[in-house]
């Protein structure tokens, strides 16, 4: 049995999804035809209160296609220094919007009202004009932490305050929304646009959603068209999406107890110096000085545990719907006996 702990990403389709999928009524997309996708924005974008939704191929993508649609170069945006859409995105924010970014040191990459008042640029000739704010939830540097919704809420208002645009990366959103006291709509009303993927914790094989207004998501199409990810007959795909929509979001539950049982079972472990407190499905530990942290990646895959490297000495564990009880228990007796 290999147990692939690397990310939530490396889930493949059940039977009933793939049923659906081969069963999708398809069209030309670009022509706004394929019938599927079509449903599949609608009902992403109704869930989360929005006017509208684009798919696309990538979380990178919609990340970068909110950025741009949400400024115009010379300009900042203020994100968390361990962000995706700056450390994992290569370097598109400069690439792709022209724009400078103000890192900031957040509470295990969430951000505060205080800390983002304080980094936007005066009105200034020698300083890029702050156009934007982008957070993320849940934050994977931060091992899946979630935002306080009155947090994000004071954010909004400054935001609105100092005409400043909000962006959601909720490439997790949903691993947030199964144990937060909001839900998709509250979530919605707070950002300008959100970017979703399918293809994490949700178990689709592709896509991601940007959700904006009607507006936006318009000025969106236009960039994913220049960016290459205008798909044709790919209700294909999204057909997995809107599966995973309907079947997929409670249970991501099950990946959280099982994440918090690696954390109870990764503490006290000789070669274990901490472990960063679990809340959703992503456990971080950082192994003791004395002890190469690709060692222990090399002992645990030799066992047919993967896991993978996530900073100095750091490792991360992802839990996911193709991760069962009895890999658990296994996952555990390999952990305890390197
Ligand atoms: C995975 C991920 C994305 C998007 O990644 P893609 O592989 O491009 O779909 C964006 N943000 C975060 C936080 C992620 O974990």
């Amino acid at each position: 049995m290999i147990i692939d702990l690397r990310s939530d990403t490396v889930t493949v389709p059940c039977e009933r999804m793939k049923e659906t999928m081969f069963s999708a009524k398809v069209g030309d997309d670009v022509f706004g035809e394929d019938e599927t996708i079509n449903q599949l924005e609608k009902l992403g974008a109704e869930m989360f209160g929005k006017e509208a939704a684009i798919y696309c191929p990538s979380g990178t993508m919609t990340n970068q296609i909110g950025i741009k649609i949400n400024s115009s170069s010379p300009g900042e945006v203020i994100c968390d220094e361990t962000s995706h859409i700056y450390k994992y995105e290569g370097g598109g924010i400069g690439f792709n919007s022209g724009l400078s970014t103000k890192l900031l040191k957040g509470d295990r990459g969430r951000l505060t009202a205080e800390m983002i008042e304080a980094a936007i640029n005066p009105d200034d000739i020698h300083t890029p004009e702050t156009q934007l704010v982008s957070l993320e939830n849940t934050c994977n540097k931060g091992g899946g932490s979630i935002y306080d919704i009155n947090e994000v809420k004071k954010i909004r208002t400054l935001c609105y305050e100092k005409n400043l645009k909000l962006h959601l990366d909720g490439a997790r959103i949903f691993n947030a929304l199964v144990e937060a006291n909001y839900n998709a709509k509250d979530i919605g009303q707070q950002f300008d646009s959100i970017s979703i993927c399918l293809s994490k914790g949700l178990g689709a094989p592709v896509g991601s959603l940007l959700l904006g207004s009607n507006q936006d998501i318009k000025k969106a199409r236009r960039i994913r068209k220049l960016f290459g990810g205008g798909m044709r007959q790919a209700g294909f795909i999204a057909a997995a999406g809107i599966y995973a929509l309907e079947n997929n979001i409670e249970r991501l539950k099950k990946d959280h107890i099982r994440a918090k049982n690696l954390e109870g079972a990764l503490q006290g472990l000789p070669y274990v110096k901490n472990v960063l407190p679990v809340d959703t499905n992503i456990v971080v530990f950082e192994v003791v000085d004395s002890i190469d942290y690709k060692k222990i990646i090399e002992k645990l895959a030799a066992k047919n545990l993967k896991v993978v490297a996530f900073g100095p000495q750091q490792i991360r564990l992802v839990t996911h719907l193709n991760f069962t009880d009895d890999m658990l228990t296994e996952a555990i007796t390999i952990l305890k006996n390197i």
